[in-house]
Formats: structure tokens, C-alpha cells, sequence
């Protein structure tokens, strides 16, 4: 297998076992990361394979890879988590990406099925609470079915870590999507919270919205302040809140609601400080 391997930061201590290729979506305009990957469901024997070379090592967290493994039917998924409890019996969390559509076609019980096999988290990618947002970048889900899904894997125990993008909407919508996206957050009382900058990388369709001036990228400043009203907005109740992926104008890290105010006057401070660029995106990475 050839493919690029996607993982969150927070798995870099994880066994990864890839069980899928790419992504079954493929359109968000601002993701190329399985732009050049046939989506492909690996079969059983082929997991097998790949269990059984690792079978035998401590592995008390696993990451299940690729886009969306929580897409598979409900039987595929429990045979998987059930090969993975055998092989590795000190396995303590089983985690993967999911979007909704593939966490509302399992029922709650279905869910609390996979929690007994100790699937743990499940990293979802909302990248906005403001449905116009969404469909200017063509996520594919709404703002509704995302928070569904996540209300009810927490509702089966399954913990969520939530991903939002920063300058999504450009400046037009910037309003919309950071009082909107603080809204959602709070419904979905995430244990988890990660702010990423979007970056447009080339040959995107994001960057080609950037191009044709669809969307106007929002300068380093604007993402700061885009950020500090999303935090104004939120009203969580137990929530680790990071934003220190390299995209990031600003390495944030704190606990939700303990450091809310202290993390909106520093915030206010920076967008004051004359420090930021308020007319270009600034130092974007190269990579991601
Ligand atoms: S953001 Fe997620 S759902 Fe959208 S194309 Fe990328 S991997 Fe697929």
C-alpha cells in the first residue's frame, strides 16, 4: 500500500493500522489530502494481514486510518474492532475520523456497541457551524447532521474532538462563521476543540475560490480576531481548547471554561498590539 497516511497530532503515540484508502467524499474544496487516492475499503483478510504483523506489541492505543472509517456498515466495523481486542488485548482506545452521514446511519445502540469494543474518540472535522459556510467550501454535511451525529455518539459515551477551520469564509462571512461555529460548539459540548488555519494549497478548489475571488482570504489579523469571537461565543462546560497546529497565526492551548476570559483579553491584546498584518494572510506553512 502506497498511500498517503493521515493522522490527527494528538495519535503520534498510536499504533496506526490503515484499514481504508482516501476518502469515500473527496469534494471539500479546501482538502486535497486524498485528491490523487481512489477511495478503497480494505477487506477482512487484508486487515487480518495487516493485524496479524503487528499482533503481539503493546498497543494500548490504536488509530484506526483512513477519511471516514466510520462510514463502513456496522458489521464490518464491529468485526474490525473485535480482530483489534483480540490481537492487542491491552488495547485501552480505539479511535478514527468520522463525519456524521457515518455516525447517524449506526443507532445509539450500534454505537454503544462500538464503545464496549473501546472505540474512544472520534476526530470530526465541522470545520464551521455556519451553514452557508459549509456550502460555499461544499463539506457535504450540514451544521445540523454534524451536531446530531456528535450528540449521539456522546450519547453512546464516545468521546468527540472537534475540528474548526479559521478563515473558512474569507472576510465576507467571517461574522457568520464564527458566531454560528460557537454556537454549534456549544451544543456539542466537545471534549475536545482544535482550531486550524485553512490553507490554500495549490491546485485546490480553495485556492482556485481564492483565485477567481469567490472568497477573499481573510489577512493574518482577521484570523486572530476570527478566532477571538469564537471563543467570546463559547459557553462550554468541560472542553481542552488547542490551536497550535503549525497553520496556526498563535499557539493557543487551555481548558474550557477555566481560561475563557484570560484567553479572550490576550487575544484582544495581540489584535491591539499592532503586531498582526492586517492587510495579507502573513507566514503561511508551506506544508501541512
Ligand atoms: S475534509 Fe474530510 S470529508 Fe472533506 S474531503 Fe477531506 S477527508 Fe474527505
Amino acid at each position: 500500500m502506497n498511500t498517503p497516511l493521515y493522522r490527527p497530532p494528538a495519535e503520534a503515540g498510536s499504533l496506526i493500522l490503515q484499514v481504508d484508502e482516501g476518502c469515500p467524499y473527496n469534494r471539500c474544496t479546501f482538502c486535497s489530502m486524498y485528491s490523487e487516492v481512489p477511495y478503497r475499503c480494505l477487506d477482512m483478510d487484508e486487515i487480518r494481514q495487516i493485524v496479524d504483523a503487528e499482533r503481539g506489541r503493546s498497543a494500548q492505543r490504536i488509530f484506526l486510518a483512513d477519511g471516514d472509517v466510520m462510514r463502513r456498515p456496522f458489521d464490518q466495523l464491529r468485526e474490525i474492532l473485535e480482530l483489534l481486542n483480540d490481537a492487542f488485548p491491552d488495547v485501552a482506545r480505539i479511535n478514527t475520523y468520522a463525519a456524521g452521514s457515518g455516525i447517524l446511519d449506526k443507532s445509539e445502540e450500534e454505537l454503544k456497541v462500538f464503545k464496549s469494543l473501546k472505540l474512544h474518540t472520534l476526530y470530526m472535522g465541522i470545520e464551521s457551524g455556519d451553514e452557508e459556510t459549509l456550502e460555499l467550501v461544499c463539506k457535504g454535511e450540514t451544521a445540523e447532521q454534524m451536531v446530531e451525529a456528535a450528540l449521539r455518539a456522546q450519547a453512546a459515551g464516545l468521546h468527540m474532538s472537534i475540528m474548526v477551520l479559521l478563515g473558512l469564509a474569507g472576510t465576507a462571512c467571517s461574522a457568520e462563521h464564527a458566531r454560528n461555529t460557537a454556537l454549534v460548539l456549544n451544543r456539542m459540548q466537545p471534549r475536545l476543540l482544535s482550531f486550524l488555519r485553512v490553507v490554500p494549497v495549490p491546485g485546490s478548489g480553495f485556492a482556485g475560490q481564492i483565485a477567481s475571488g469567490e472568497i477573499e482570504q481573510l489577512s493574518e489579523r482577521g484570523v486572530v480576531e476570527e478566532l477571538r469571537e469564537i471563543i467570546a461565543g463559547l459557553e462550554l462546560q468541560k472542553t481542552v481548547l488547542r490551536a497550535n497546529h503549525s497553520s496556526n497565526v498563535v499557539p493557543v492551548e487551555a481548558r474550557m471554561p477555566r481560561d475563557k476570559a484570560t484567553l479572550v483579553d490576550q487575544l484582544d491584546s495581540l489584535v491591539s498590539s499592532g503586531k498582526l498584518d492586517g492587510d495579507s494572510p502573513g507566514h503561511m506553512p508551506l506544508w501541512l
